[in-house]
């Protein structure tokens, strides 16, 4: 159970409990197998290139974020390493070699499969769920599913004052116009700046309230256009035609769009009961609750839960990055694709990985002091060792000590 850090330190200087584990920072007690625990859920806002992560805890004076994080995906680092593979092989194909039979029809995908840089995000999100159950008494899971909710709009009446920025409806209509009108003016194409929701028939012309009537437009364009009919506002042809494309193109189901989301839902509903949000929702609590926006703090706001959480000023999220675990790349190449050398057979020297975080006391000579930080390994046992302050290279294996093993993530508290 999370534990204030004055807690912590005084578990540990009086011989109460000893680390388990450095990344996230977690106890163990020695004493005794027992203790008070909250029941707590943990909250996820899925973004494409990072994702919030808050655990809740029910307390007695009501919801309060106990840790958070955030994790880095690194989907655009594995396309490229596919690309780079794709073209190696391609290359290899056009070379004079042996005759070998194509094999080209010989492949399937399974249903529900998603791009390899797609997967990695579902798969950075679900060791951290399985991570934080292992040390964590976790009771459920809150997503935040889809950016707004389709069928709720849909099936609501907008009352003259819904659409208006403040209600929950209102954070929906703006997010699912945003998506609509790719978060521009919908009038001129002016991108980002602050867009206001303009009535496509004006009201004084019996325009209605509902979504199909709005769309997003820059301050000047919804100032100059006053009450004028679309046809009379947009004299230009071509920008009219356009318009007109746009409203009536159907909106791709946004649950559709997020296959990532839709993944995370489906492998998290198997492990834990789950509440889903909407980003409206999110961020309508947010705002409410007068909280600056940061990923972690968009995840302890997902859901109706969001509603009401209290979050400490103290509250400093765990930084993680996704950095994978090395290549199986069994013949290095030079700029031109000509070989250059072996990579070193196997992965782990003198019982140390790339990767791995390493103290180093090194008691003389140039090097002298306490390193910290993450190892690059060498066959021949002399290392490097990335600190905070730069890398120092060349320091022997025999004065390091794992602090924690290297586990395909970087850590930045
Ligand atoms: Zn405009």
């Amino acid at each position: 159970m999370p534990c204030h850090p004055a807690r912590a330190r005084e578990l540990l200087r009086k011989g109460k409990a000893k680390v388990l584990r450095i990344f996230p920072f977690t106890l163990i007690l020695v004493e005794r197998e027992d203790g008070d625990v909250l029941p707590a859920s943990v909250k996820i806002d899925p973004g494409s290139k990072k994702t919030g992560i808050a655990l809740v805890a029910d307390a007695k004076r009501g919801k309060k974020v106990v840790w958070a994080a955030e994790v880095e995906h690194r989907g655009q680092q594995i396309k490229k390493a596919l690309d780079k593979r794709r073209a190696i092989r391609r290359g290899r194909r056009f070379r004079k070699t042996a005759y070998r039979t194509a094999r080209f029809l010989n492949r399937t995908r399974t249903s529900g499969w998603l791009a390899p840089s797609i997967m990695s995000r579902v798969e950075n999100t679900m060791t951290w769920v399985k991570r934080l159950q292992r040390f964590s008494p976790l009771s459920g899971i809150s997503v935040e599913r889809v950016k707004f909710d389709m069928q709720k709009m849909e099936n609501s009446e907008v009352s003259g004052v819904e659409y208006q920025w403040g209600t929950l409806n209102g954070y929906e209509i703006r997010e699912y116009l945003t998506v609509k009108w790719d978060n521009s003016c919908a009038y001129c194409g002016a991108k980002g700046g602050r867009l206001e929701i303009e009535h496509i028939i004006p009201k004084s012309k019996g325009g209605s309230n509902r979504p199909s009537n709005l769309s997003l437009a820059c301050h000047d364009c919804n100032r100059r256009k006053g009450n004028l009919a679309l046809e009379d506002f947009l004299t230009d042809k071509k920008r009219l035609e356009k318009m007109k494309a746009q409203l009536r193109a159907p909106l791709k189901d946004a649950a559709a769009v997020n296959s990532a989301r839709n993944k995370i839902v489906e492998l998290l509903s198997q492990i834990l009961p789950l509440e889903t949000g909407t980003g409206g929702q999110t961020k309508f609590n947010r705002t409410n609750q007068k909280y600056e926006k940061a990923h972690w703090i968009d995840a302890a706001c997902v859901g109706d839960s969001g509603e009401k959480v209290y979050i400490s000023e103290a509250i400093k999220p765990l930084l993680i990055k996704a950095v994978g675990h090395g290549d199986r790349q069994v013949q290095l190449m030079d700029k031109h694709g000509f070989p250059r050398g072996n990579p070193a057979k196997g992965k782990i020297f003198f019982r140390f990985k790339t990767g791995d975080i390493v103290a180093a006391f090194v008691s003389s000579g140039k090097k002298a002091g306490r390193h910290k930080g993450k190892v690059a390994v060498r066959a021949s046992g002399s290392f490097n060792i990335t600190t905070t302050q730069g890398t120092i290279q060349g320091i022997s294996h025999k004065y390091c000590k794992t602090l924690h093993k290297g586990d395909g993530y970087a850590y930045e508290v």
